[in-house]
C-alpha cells in the first residue's frame, strides 16, 4: 500500500450513509434529491496565512470545513457533502489524527458526509468544498436586499479578530476574555440552523468572513443600494466591551476584522418578531443593527445619530 492510500484509509475512510459511493473509487456518486437545486463553495486554508503553523490540529480540522459551511449557510442550503483537498509536507500521525477527528466533528455536527478528496505533498495547504441542497428560488442571495429592510447580524462581532491581536502581542486580554476569542478564532460555528430558518424571512444575507463593513458592503453593491448602520446596535460580547468599543483598535476588529463566521441579513421590519422568535428558540443573539436606504452608501452612525468617519478606523475600502 503506498503511504497516501494508508493515510486515506486511516483517517479518511469512515462509513458514507449519504452517498452511493464514497472515498474509494475514482469519484464520489451523490443522490441529489430530486426537485433540488446543488449549492457548491470551496474555500482553501495555506497556513501561515489562514491559520498558524502551531495551531492545534483539531482546530484546523474544525475550521476548514466550518468556514465552508458557513457559506452554505449564508444561502440559506441545507449542507450535505464534502471533498477535502489535501497538501502536506509530511505524515504527522498526531497532525493528522487531530486534523480527521475535527473535521468529522464538524461534520457530523452540521449533518455533512465527506465524500472524496485529494492528498498531495508540498506546503500544508487545506481546500474543501462543500455541497448542499436548496429548492428553486429559496436562496439568500446578496442581491435581494430592499429600501427599507433591516439590517441583522447573528452572535457577537470581533472575536476572532481580537484573538488574533492577543496572540500576534499587539493587545493583551485577561484570561476569560482571551478565552472566548480564542474560541471564536478556533472553533467558529457555522450558522446553519439560521440559515436554514431565514430562507421564507430574509431577503439578502452574507456571512461575515472579511468583517462586517466589507461584507454589508458586498451586499449593497449587488442589491445597488445603502445602509445606516447603529454603532451602538453592533453586538459585542459583554466581557469584551471595554476592548472592543473602547479604542480604534478594537472598533476595527468589530467592524472590520473578519473571520467572525456570523450572518449579516436583511429582511422586512415587519418580519423583525420572528426573527426575534428564531433567535430565543436558537439561543442566538440577533441584532437589529440598522436600515437598508436608497442613498447607495454605508453611514456609520453614533448614538446622537452623527455620522462616524471611518477612515480613523484604518478602513477605507468596502465597494
Ligand atoms: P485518483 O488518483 O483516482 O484521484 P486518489 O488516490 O487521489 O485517486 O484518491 C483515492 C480515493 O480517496 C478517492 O475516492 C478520493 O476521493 C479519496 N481521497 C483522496 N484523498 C482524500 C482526502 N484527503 N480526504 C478524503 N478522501 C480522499
Ligand atoms: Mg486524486
Amino acid at each position: 500500500m503506498t503511504p497516501e492510500f494508508n493515510l486515506i484509509q486511516q483517517y479518511f475512510t469512515r462509513n458514507s450513509t449519504q452517498a452511493i459511493l464514497g472515498v474509494g473509487d475514482d469519484a464520489a456518486i451523490l443522490p441529489v434529491t430530486q426537485g433540488m437545486q446543488l449549492v457548491t463553495a470551496v474555500d482553501t486554508m495555506v497556513v501561515n496565512r489562514h491559520f498558524l503553523s502551531d495551531a492545534d490540529a483539531y482546530g484546523v480540522g474544525w475550521k476548514s470545513l466550518a468556514v465552508n459551511l458557513s457559506d452554505l449557510a449564508a444561502m440559506g442550503a441545507t449542507p450535505r457533502w464534502a471533498l477535502l483537498a489535501l497538501t502536506l509536507p509530511e505524515i504527522n500521525d498526531g497532525w493528522l489524527r487531530g486534523f480527521s477527528e475535527g473535521f468529522y466533528a464538524c461534520a457530523s455536527n452540521f449533518g455533512v458526509e465527506l465524500v472524496g478528496g485529494d492528498t498531495t505533498k508540498g506546503a500544508l495547504t487545506i481546500s474543501v468544498t462543500v455541497m448542499g441542497e436548496i429548492a428553486p428560488q429559496q436562496a439568500l442571495r446578496r442581491d435581494a436586499a430592499k429600501i427599507g429592510d433591516d439590517i441583522w447580524v447573528s452572535g457577537w462581532l470581533g472575536e476572532a479578530a481580537l484573538g488574533l491581536r492577543a496572540i500576534q502581542k499587539e493587545i493583551t486580554l485577561p484570561a476569560e476574555a482571551l478565552k472566548i476569542c480564542r474560541a471564536a478564532l478556533d472553533r467558529p460555528i457555522p450558522r446553519v440552523e439560521l440559515g436554514l430558518r431565514l430562507r421564507n424571512l430574509a431577503h439578502a444575507a452574507i456571512d461575515i468572513s472579511d468583517g462586517l463593513l466589507a461584507d454589508l458592503g458586498h451586499i449593497l453593491e449587488r442589491s445597488v443600494v445603502g445602509a445606516e448602520i447603529l454603532i451602538d446596535h453592533v453586538p459585542a460580547h459583554p466581557v469584551l466591551q471595554h476592548f472592543l468599543l473602547g479604542d480604534p483598535l478594537g472598533m476595527q476588529c468589530l467592524l472590520t476584522g473578519g473571520d467572525d463566521y456570523e450572518l449579516c441579513f436583511t429582511a422586512l421590519p415587519e418580519n423583525a418578531g420572528q426573527i426575534q422568535m428564531i433567535g430565543e428558540l436558537l439561543d442566538l443573539k440577533l441584532s437589529r443593527i440598522g436600515k437598508i436606504t436608497a442613498s447607495g452608501e454605508l453611514l456609520l452612525l453614533d448614538a446622537q445619530n452623527q455620522v462616524i468617519n471611518f477612515q480613523h478606523l484604518g478602513y477605507d475600502h468596502f465597494a
